[in-house]
């Protein structure tokens, strides 16, 4: 019965710190999000408890009678998002997504051909020793070396090379959007299943501010916790009956047990939300912010310092910065960044000469400050904190502490005006 603050003060302290690091600092790591509050109280919930293996009316447990209707609801809503036929709301998280499609379609030995890891791929797509590496023989497609862009005829020739059994079409960082449509051409051309993982996205997709992959794919994923801003966790989407009773089983008992119905209830909400107004022009923001970002750091100040910007801009949430001609690497980048309270992170670019603990780029994000209410000219103000940093971390010897201290308290300002979660009472009373 005991108050977490009193059973577990080293856990309670150290949520409040974190909830003070979030609503003090800028959160610009481009899958990150603040969820609602709501979504929070859902996942905080005696929902906890309950086991509930198997899909609703069809459960291995008794008393399933509220998780049934709350499961079915987050199903409902989200086919009604992304108009697909059949949702699987159960998949734990975005990796347990695409385990459970392979482990649905294809089969140990066979090729799957995702995007490179270096070039902006996830582990899930084929990473050598991710299970998808290990499990699969992998053929990877990257990006030109001079657009840095997907290049459709490349992916036909290695998709006709190696005759892969699934092809992948998605990204973790990757400023642009990609032709589901040529995806699917190449895909039956093959004769392969094309999944498309929209985990980064989906948030654009919902408010149609993104094309849609679900009319193209055979199979869509997606984590719910990015631009969608639910709860962490993942789904599956699909419009092909055969392919959906495959998925059901391989999510479980393929892949999982019991599902996490406390996250389900969440991910329920986050729909609801998703399918609101105020959740599209919202998305708008985020789109309108990186754009501002890019446009920023492409100014003179800051290329003139060897700093660059993927593809010259943005289609999507996330701007990524080329420091491969700069003497500041991607390390040093984020740490900097930190020092005035943005978090971002380092990211390797493609064809990047710097090791991948190190690397020569930043991914910059925007969802989380368009959850948190920024405009127009609060992401004016972002971007040109940012851009006056990494101009700081270039300057011969360390970075001048005064002129940090003052971009710093530009970032608290921001931040302040922009109150976090408003309503959450710290855990312990100081
Ligand atoms: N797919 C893509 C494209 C991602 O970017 C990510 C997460 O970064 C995932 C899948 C995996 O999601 P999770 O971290 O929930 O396993």
């Amino acid at each position: 019965t005991a108050d977490l603050a009193d059973l577990d003060p080293e856990i309670a302290t150290r949520i409040d710190a974190e909830l003070s690091r979030q609503r003090e600092g800028l959160e610009m790591i481009a899958s990150e999000n603040h969820t609602a509050q709501a979504i929070m109280q859902a996942q905080g919930s005696v929902l906890t408890n309950k086991y509930a293996e198997g899909y609703p009316g069809r459960r291995y447990y008794g008393g399933c009678e509220h998780v049934d209707v709350i499961e079915q609801l987050a199903i409902d809503r989200v086919k009604d998002l992304f108009g697909a036929g059949f949702a699987n709301v159960q998949p734990h998280s975005g990796a347990q997504a695409n385990a459970s499609v392979m482990h649905a379609l294809i089969r140990p030995g066979d090729t799957i051909l995702g995007l490179n890891l270096a070039h902006g791929g996830h582990l899930t797509h084929g990473m050598k020793i991710n299970f998808s590496g290990r499990l699969y023989n992998v053929a990877a497609y990257g990006v030109d070396p001079e657009s840095h862009l997907v290049d459709m005829a490349e992916v036909e020739r290695l998709a006709v090379e190696h005759q892969p059994k699934l092809i992948i079409a998605g990204w973790s960082a990757y400023p642009r959007q990609l032709d589901f449509a040529a995806f699917r051409r190449i895909a039956d051309q093959v004769g392969a299943y094309l999944l498309v993982d929209m985990a980064h996205f989906a948030g654009l997709v919902a408010a149609g501010l993104h094309p849609s992959p679900v009319p193209h794919a055979h199979v869509v994923t997606s984590t719910t916790h990015k631009t969608l801003a639910g709860p962490r966790g993942g789904i599956i989407l699909s419009n092909d009956t055969d392919i959906a009773k495959k998925i059901n089983s391989a999510v479980f008992p393929g892949q999982q047990g019991g599902p996490l119905e406390h996250v389900i209830a969440g991910k329920a909400v986050a729909f609801k939300i998703a399918a609101t107004e105020e959740f599209r022009e919202r998305q708008e923001r985020t789109l309108e912010g990186a754009r501002i970002l890019a446009e920023r750091l492409g100014q003179p100040d800051v290329a003139e310092r060897g700093i660059g910007v993927l593809t010259g801009g943005t289609d999507v949430h996330l701007v990524l910065v080329d420091l491969r001609h700069s003497e500041l690497d991607g390390q040093q980048g984020e740490d900097l960044l930190a020092s005035i309270d943005i978090t971002v992170n380092r990211n390797a670019v493609p064809f990047d000469p710097r090791p991948p603990m190190v690397t020569s780029g930043l991914r910059i994000g925007t969802p989380a400050l368009a959850t948190r209410g920024f405009s127009t000219e609060a992401f004016v103000e972002v971007a040109d904190i940012i851009a006056l940093t990494l101009v700081a971390g270039t300057q011969q010897g360390p970075a001048d502490t005064a002129v940090l201290d003052d971009l710093r308290d530009r970032v608290l300002a921001l931040a302040r005006k922009h109150p976090l979660y408003p309503d959450l009472a710290p855990l312990s009373t100081p």
